[in-house]
């Protein structure tokens, strides 16, 4: 499985103080619908920049977020995360064990269980730890036996030997042939 390194934003269990950024990415997806009719042709050509769009996709995706959710996981592929969020509050979120921080692929908001405040962005977080731990790697298989050391035949045997007779005669009639010489 992919090893993931696990990073932190601010120390939701500190005191924190909330940024600029924050407030204007909190505002943005809490934006009220207050296009008009005579104003969606304006607000079209201003998509990217309008916040009610950017409010809505973000909820869009939220929705088939928690849907997909439901599916269930084995809780050993559960990433605890420790979340701040916008209302102060502080709690608890999980995410797929995959991803590096709770707002990496997803909703980077969640209904406040304390004040019920919803949507409230996640501002801080910090890992806690895997749901459960991992299942025992499964037992390793037993190492395949050695291939069977192969006996030579009798008549690769009796071949073998008449080589080697054949050799030694051959060794034999030169030295026969060397003590000639002298
Ligand atoms: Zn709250």
């Amino acid at each position: 499985m992919t090893e993931v390194e696990y990073e932190s934003r601010g120390v939701p269990l500190e005191d924190y103080q909330l940024t600029r950024r924050d407030h204007r990415n909190q505002k943005q997806i809490e934006a009220p619908n207050r296009w008009g009719e005579e104003r969606a042709k304006e607000a079209r050509a201003r998509e990217q920049a309008d916040p009610e769009i950017t409010r809505r996709k973000h909820e869009a995706f939220r929705q088939a977020w928690e849907l997909l959710q439901k599916f269930k996981k084995p809780e050993h592929e559960i990433m605890r995360w420790r979340v701040r969020l916008y209302c102060g509050h502080i709690t608890e979120t999980r995410r797929h064990r995959e991803v590096a921080t709770p707002t990496t692929h997803s909703p980077y908001s969640m209904r406040c269980p304390e004040c019920e405040k919803d949507p409230s962005m996640i501002v801080a977080y910090e890992p806690i730890g895997l749901a459960a731990e991992p299942p025992p790697p499964p037992p390793k298989a037993a190492p395949p036996p050695p291939p069977p050391t192969r006996n030579p035949t009798r008549a690769q045997l009796e071949r073998r030997i008449a080589a080697l007779e054949e050799e030694n005669r051959h060794l034999r009639s030169q030295e026969a042939a060397e003590d000639q010489d002298f």
